[in-house]
């Protein structure tokens, strides 16, 4: 008996059949004398289906209003899990962001969490309610309804945990568990029983969306054990916890990948100076994340710079920059979505040579190109073109010796 967070993501919720089926999950919980907060996602495609409703009225839409909008996909799965376990006979009562109390920073579509007040949701479980919070929302300072960014249920159902110092937080989702790869482009790739949060960390920053990267962030400060699973089966999943894996011994822990890039190139720039803050400088103001950066030497003082942001920011990065471009006399400013970027991971890298050799390699065999590249001592990414990207993952998973 304890105290039990779940969260369902939108798959888990996409028809009521399904609301039904994690209505069944819940309530078996319950029944074994569990304290229940139910964390719930929108249902599948309904968030990409409202942002399609605000990009046919607005390319720039306002902000506040965006998150009003996004806010309802939660809003509606609340409701429906909260009435179909009444309709089972089950004590429940739905609270959006604001009424659980909570509460984040003003930044619109990308805010944080700074704070959850838990009284209503200890009273509620004091007289034995199944609580169901909307994921994906909090409020601002001034009441204003604010998102936590794409696949923000995660962390709402992390932070939750970690307010009420529950015992475990459960992630049900579409995969069993956490894989060595995304295992819907990879059928190979291998379940892990145990990933620590900075290995998951790790993942997640490089593409694994399977946990959102604030979610891993607000487990592994306060603590808090996650177990990734699914809500098809009855399985044991992936626990994130604070301890090795024992996968340390392994050179290479995971193959990840990240469709959700861009890249802009400003031909021609004066190589002087001060210009790389010229360049940059309105990207951050602007909130954009530069992920790689990669400067070419040309002769006659002049550089070209390549520059990696996420996708979304592409047209308002490139409107900038070319902005930019008159101000210093740069050529020409281009750029493209079509790329994406393949990363291994591995804190074994560390003490080992010939990882990238073995990466370069293996992508050269099959005819890959690589546009740029980064390193750090614990991770090799490649930007590649999008379209050769899941034989990437999976020819790399096969290298490093990975497969099943
Ligand atoms: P939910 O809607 O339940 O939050 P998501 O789509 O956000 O689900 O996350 C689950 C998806 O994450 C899986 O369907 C899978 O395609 C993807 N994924 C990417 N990398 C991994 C990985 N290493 N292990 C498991 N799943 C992964
Ligand atoms: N519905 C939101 C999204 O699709 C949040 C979530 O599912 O975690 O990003
Ligand atoms: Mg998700």
């Amino acid at each position: 008996m304890g105290l039990i967070v779940q969260k369902y993501g939108g798959t888990s919720v996409a028809d009521l059949e399904r609301i039904r089926n994690v209505a069944r999950r819940v309530a078996k919980t319950f029944d074994d004398g569990n304290d229940v907060v139910v964390v719930i996602s929108a249902m599948a495609g309904v968030t990409d289906g409202l942002m399609k409703m605000s990009a046919n009225i607005s390319e720039k839409p306002q902000k506040r209003e965006l998150d009003v909008l996004l806010a309802t996909g939660e809003q509606t799965t609340a409701a429906l899990l909260a009435m179909t376990l009444c309709a089972m006979n089950y004590p429940a009562r739905s609270l959006l962001g604001f009424q659980a109390e909570v509460r984040t920073d003003c930044d619109y579509g990308n805010a944080r969490i700074v704070d959850i007040g838990t009284d209503r949701i200890r009273r509620l479980m004091t007289g034995r309610t199944i609580v169901v919070v909307a994921g994906f929302q909090g409020c601002d300072p001034e009441g204003n309804i604010t998102t936590l960014g794409r696949g923000g249920s995660d962390t709402s159902a992390v932070a939750i945990a970690a307010a009420l110092k529950a015992d475990t937080c459960e992630i049900y989702t579409d995969v069993d568990g956490i894989y060595t790869a995304d295992p819907n482009i990879c059928p190979r790739a291998r379940k892990l029983k145990v990933i620590s949060y900075d290995e998951m960390l790790n993942m997640a920053s490089l593409g694994a969306k399977v946990l959102q990267i604030r979610s891993v962030g607000f487990a592994k400060k306060y603590n808090v054990p996650v177990h990734v699973r699914s809500s098809f089966n009855g399985e044991e999943g992936t626990m994130v916890v604070n301890e090795d894996s024992g996968m340390e011994k392994l050179i290479v822990t995971a193959v990840t990948h990240d469709k959700d890039q861009a890249r802009i190139t400003l031909k021609k720039v004066p190589d002087q100076p001060g210009i790389a803050a010229k360049i940059f400088t309105p990207i951050t103001e602007a909130k954009i994340v530069v992920d790689m950066i990669i400067q070419n030497t040309r002769a006659g003082g002049q550089t070209d710079l390549t520059f990696t942001v996420p996708e979304s920011d592409f047209p308002r990065a490139m409107e900038i920059e070319r902005e930019v471009a008159r101000q210093i006399g740069a050529e020409e400013v281009f750029g493209g979505k079509n790329i994406a970027k393949v990363s291994v991971i591995g804190v074994g890298m560390r003490n080992h040579s010939g990882v990238a050799s073995t990466m370069f390699n293996t992508l050269a065999k099959e005819n890959v190109n690589i546009i740029m590249i980064s390193t750090s001592e614990i991770r090799i990414s490649c930007v590649i073109e999008e379209k050769y990207i899941e034989l990437a993952v999976r020819v790399l998973h096969s290298a490093f010796g990975l497969d099943r």
